[in-house]
């Protein structure tokens, strides 16, 4: 008798709960009776002014007969500048969730641990496991900056990575250099995930450290900045030693043809794309400054194109934004993020209306 398929399913990936996806847009806005355009999408961190204008032109001259580039050669160069890191020791990713799971799965072996710290990014607690590797979560202070005894406190003998995301989604704010400095002098590889640094005053970055430190991995992305988030382009700036082996594991064509397209037409636009941010940074202080006049309402700092708030009653507000057509996000359930909401900065029209409907 052959084996039932099922039954031959790795059991901690049977005993994991499913994915709850989403709704789609246009469903949602269809069960409110509005168009998917009424919508103020401000749960998903996105680029509310899209990508560089070039990008479609790009894409539209791209030849998606041929297979891409395996080691990404003209975008490395491209980008060597702007991310301020020679191009031998870039790589680009499916979005820079790639290059993340790419690192867990180049340095964990079955129950080495990983480091993260919570409330965090929830890609950090669901990739390990999946390579066998076990979470070690620990929590931040209450302002929600890294407690920086406490990463090092948890390192040990099993200890591979330790993730840091600056800024950190949810809380926006960023890892200062000095705690960083501290964790690399003991932690065996640190990755800063730096998805939202555009949204940051200038000097933030961490890639500077790359070139003396020979642990630090730092992600960056198209998502945010460049509006890219649908097309999945993500980079990483590494140590001359671990990229050696990371082109090993890395699947040829993990960069399409239009990806890669639009990769190249956004930084020939950088300007016009980091004027939307500086735009999307002033929506930011406005809305934070009217957000944190609502009775009961804490509006945490945020170097990032979201706000994470405090507020009475989360569920209820959550619910009303939704009957108004604007998406939140919420963590209910989620270890002390009950009275919490994570608004994204949108464009100036759609924070009106948030505060609109709050007032
Ligand atoms: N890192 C952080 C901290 C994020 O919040 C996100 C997006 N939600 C990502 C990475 C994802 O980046 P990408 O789209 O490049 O995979």
């Amino acid at each position: 008798m052959r084996t039932d398929p099922a039954d031959l399913v790795r059991p901690d990936i049977a005993a994991l709960e499913e994915y709850a996806p989403v709704e789609p847009i246009e469903a949602q806005a269809a069960k409110l009776g509005l168009r998917p355009d009424q919508i103020a999408k401000l749960d998903g961190n996105e680029n509310p002014y899209g990508p560089s204008p070039r990008v479609a032109e790009a894409v539209a001259r791209a030849r998606f007969e041929l297979y891409p580039d395996p080691f990404h050669t003209e975008l490395r160069e491209a980008i060597a500048g702007y991310a301020g890191a020679p191009a031998t020791r870039i790589m680009f990713g499916n979005g820079s969730d790639e290059l993340l799971e790419l690192v867990i799965r180049l340095l964990l072996s079955p129950g080495d641990q990983v480091i993260t710290c919570e409330p965090t990014f929830g890609m950090y607690s669901f990739l390990p496991p999946l390579f066998l590797g076990r979470v070690v979560t620990v929590a931040r202070r209450s302002d929600f900056a890294v407690d920086v005894e406490a990463v090092l406190g948890a390192i040990t003998p099993r200890t591979k990575i330790v993730l840091l995301a600056s800024p950190n989604n949810p809380t926006g704010n960023l890892l200062p250099l000095p705690d960083l400095r501290r964790v690399l002098a003991r932690a065996p590889v640190v990755v800063v995930d730096e998805a939202y640094v555009e949204f940051s005053p200038p000097g933030s970055s961490t890639v500077p450290l790359t070139s003396e430190y020979d642990n630090l991995v730092v992600l960056r992305t198209f998502s945010k900045w460049a509006g890219l988030a649908g097309l999945r382009a993500g980079y990483g700036v590494f140590t001359t030693e671990l990229i050696r082996h990371l082109w090993k594991i890395k699947q040829p064509y993990n960069l399409n043809v239009a990806a890669a397209a639009a990769v190249l037409a956004s930084l020939s636009d950088r300007d016009y794309l980091l004027a939307n941010v500086a735009k999307l940074a002033s929506e930011r202080a406005r809305t934070s400054r009217a957000l944190g006049a609502l009775p009961g309402w804490q509006v945490y700092p945020s170097d990032a194109n979201f706000l994470l708030c405090r507020l009475p009653s989360a569920r209820a507000t959550k619910d009303r934004l939704w009957r108004a057509g604007i998406m939140v996000r919420s963590y209910f359930g989620k270890p002390g993020l009950d009275d919490y909401l994570r608004i994204s900065v949108g464009l100036r029209e759609h924070m009106d209306r948030l505060v609109r409907a709050l007032s």
